[in-house]
């Protein structure tokens, strides 16, 4: 399986791509989790990108290829990854086809979830996420046990600094001007799946899993 998933901030893209990737024995590779990784061990990376992430803008290519290409060159990669956050820009998707094209096997597919601004807006003010193992949350829909404390390893949830709404506002708009002309590219491949990404997790894993057989 080798798979992109497209969607605007708060979409559920990370869950199910952490999900899907479970299910299908490849790697979840989330460049956003990538690069709240190098934010937090405070490399040369981390120190470029904190501040355009915190104000909801989008990373330098050429630094976002250089990351994918190292993460999808090493061995776990080869048979299948679940692409989670790239490409975010024409340009990257051109790149990425560059950096795949001498991998053998199946074609890349794309998947896009569909949900209104809207939605999003409200989904984030109720998002929690996990600054230890990156496990994401929703109050109302997919909360923890405990309140405030990450299921899978035990650490303090916090909201992202991201999560607030003027920076959610500022990576819509990104989205929209960035990443969609992202999916038309793949559309005019004939690659793009499109899916319905509201209602409970499980509903929606149903109809990407269907979307992909
Ligand atoms: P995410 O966790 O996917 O919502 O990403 C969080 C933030 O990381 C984004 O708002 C961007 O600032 C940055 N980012 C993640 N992936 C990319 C990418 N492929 N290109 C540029 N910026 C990115």
């Amino acid at each position: 399986m080798k798979l992109i998933f497209i969607g605007p901030p708060g979409s559920g893209k990370g869950t199910q791509a952490q999900q899907l990737a479970a299910r299908h024995g490849v790697p979840h590779i989330s460049t956003g989790d990538m690069l709240r990784e190098a934010v937090a061990d405070g490399t040369e990376l981390g120190k470029k990108a904190a501040p355009i992430m915190a104000a909801g803008g989008l990373v330098p290519d050429d630094l976002m290829i250089g990351i994918i290409k190292d993460r999808l060159s090493r061995d776990d990669a080869h048979k299948g990854f679940i692409l989670d956050g790239f490409p975010r820009t024409v340009e990257q998707a051109e790149k990425l086809e560059g950096i795949v094209a001498g991998n053998e096997g199946e074609k890349l597919k794309v998947l896009q979830l569909l949900v209104p601004d809207e939605a999003i807006v409200k989904r984030i003010a109720l998002r929690r996420s996990c600054p230890q193992c990156g496990a994401v949350y929703h109050l109302e829909h997919n909360p923890p046990t405990k309140d405030n404390v990450c299921d899978r390893c035990g650490a303090g949830l916090i909201a992202r600094p991201d999560d607030n709404e003027s920076a959610v506002r500022k990576r819509l708009e990104a989205f929209h001007r960035q990443t969609l002309p992202v999916a038309t590219y793949y559309k005019s491949k004939s690659a793009l799946r499109e899916v319905d990404g509201q209602g409970p997790i499980d509903e929606v894993f149903e109809r990407i899993e269907k979307s992909l057989a």
